[in-house]
Parts: structure tokens; sequence; C-alpha cells
């Protein structure tokens, strides 16, 4: 069923989109059996959960973390996390940014805003994103890079709205993609889960997050 499910995801999306498979609360079987398919790129949003999972699992598993992250929880995935998708404040870059020092590695991250109209989500709305990477804290840190942008829609089943939230989005990655320095670089557009990656595509995201759509 796993395997078929990835199989089927991948026959709709491009190749130049990237299939995150959402594996939170899934047993590590299910993530073998996705493993084994040729995936290896996993999102988790628990450290716990991911710490555990990363000792059970194949050594070239990419571990993207996509839930908000606690800066006294970063010591332990930075010596190998691939991609932290939910970075939201200049406090936790910086603590990112000292225990990659740590680990003598840059740690790539996504800038997560906030497109919903919901109060639950967290992120950063357009307005502070800018204002972080402007800032003098921003420029001093070398051992993290902003590789992209990550954002959720609305849970509704209003496509429109979606579509509007996603586009806004991708209008905001192409107007930042143009600057680029030292720690700042953006290739990544990471939107769309089971519910609307499709609707995330057709908007621009190059990089979807889906779990219970291949888990269920
Ligand atoms: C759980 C989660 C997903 C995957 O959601 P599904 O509906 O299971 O595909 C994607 N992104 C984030 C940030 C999540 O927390």
């Amino acid at each position: 069923m796993i395997a078929a499910n990835i199989d089927k995801i991948k026959q709709q999306i491009n190749k130049d989109v990237q299939l995150i498979v959402v594996s939170k609360t899934r047993p590590i079987q299910m993530l073998i059996e996705a493993y084994n398919t040729g995936q290896i790129a996993f999102g988790e949003n628990k450290v716990q959960e991911l710490l555990l999972k990363n000792k059970l699992m194949p050594s070239n598993t990419q571990w993207h973390i996509i839930g908000h992250l606690q800066s006294n929880k970063v010591k332990q995935i930075a010596p190998f996390v691939h991609l932290i998708h939910s970075v939201d404040s200049i406090k936790l870059l910086n603590t990112i940014n000292t225990e990659a020092i740590k680990n003598n590695r840059i740690i790539n991250c996504l800038l997560q805003i906030f497109i919903a109209d919901e109060e639950t989500k967290f992120g950063l709305s357009k307005y502070e994103a800018e204002d972080l990477i402007n800032s003098n804290a921003f420029d001093k840190l070398l051992n993290i890079k902003i590789t992209g942008l990550m954002g959720m829609a609305t849970n509704t089943n209003d496509e429109e709205k979606i579509t509007n939230e996603f586009a806004g989005l991708k209008l905001f990655y192409d107007k930042l993609k143009q600057r680029q320095t030292h720690n700042f670089e953006l290739s990544i557009l990471s939107m769309g889960m089971s519910s609307d990656y499709m609707l995330a595509i057709k908007a621009g995201s190059n990089m979807i997050r889906v779990g219970s759509s291949i888990f269920a």
C-alpha cells in the first residue's frame, strides 16, 4: 500500500518537485517500507521521535523538521538534520547557528511564513520575515543558510482561498529570490500537504510534505 501510494504521488508530480514523506506518528516499519521504494527524505515534527527513528533508519536518510522547533531541542538534531522547515524567529536561528558551529557544518533552513487565516499556525508574517533577514543579527550568522520558504494554507475546502494563499507565498518567494547573500539563497518553496499538494504545485511549490495520503 505504502509503496503504491508513493508511486501514485510521484507519477502526479513533476521531477522538479521533491516529495517529503511525513512520517510523524508512524511506526518504523512503515518508514522502512517507504525507504525501500527509494524514498530518503522524511519529515518529522517531534525531536524525541526523530532521534529514535534516526537510530533505526539507514544512515543516508534525510531528516526534515517540519513542526515548531524549540530552541532547547536544536542541539540534539544539529549533527545530522537535513533541513529545518519551521524557522520562525531570530532567536531560534541564533541557536541553530551556534549548534551548527559546534558541529562544524552549515544547517539549511526555511523560513516558515504565515499565510493561513488560522491563529493556531506558527510562522512569520511577510513583514516580520523581511525584518529578520534585513537585521544585523541575521547578517552575522555564518553557519546557517536560508534556502527557502515554507507555508501552510488554511484548512478549508475552499480551493480558491487555498490557491490565493499559495499564490501569495509564491509572489513573496519570487521577490526574495532576487536577493542573494552569504546566508540567504532561495531555491525551495515548501508548500502542499495531502489535501492540497496539487493546488500548491500549480501555484509554484517545488517541495511537498505528504503524510496521511501515503500512510492512511
Ligand atoms: C503533518 C504535517 C504535514 C503532512 O500532513 P498530511 O495531511 O498528513 O499530509 C505537512 N506539513 C506539516 C507542517 C505537518 O505538520
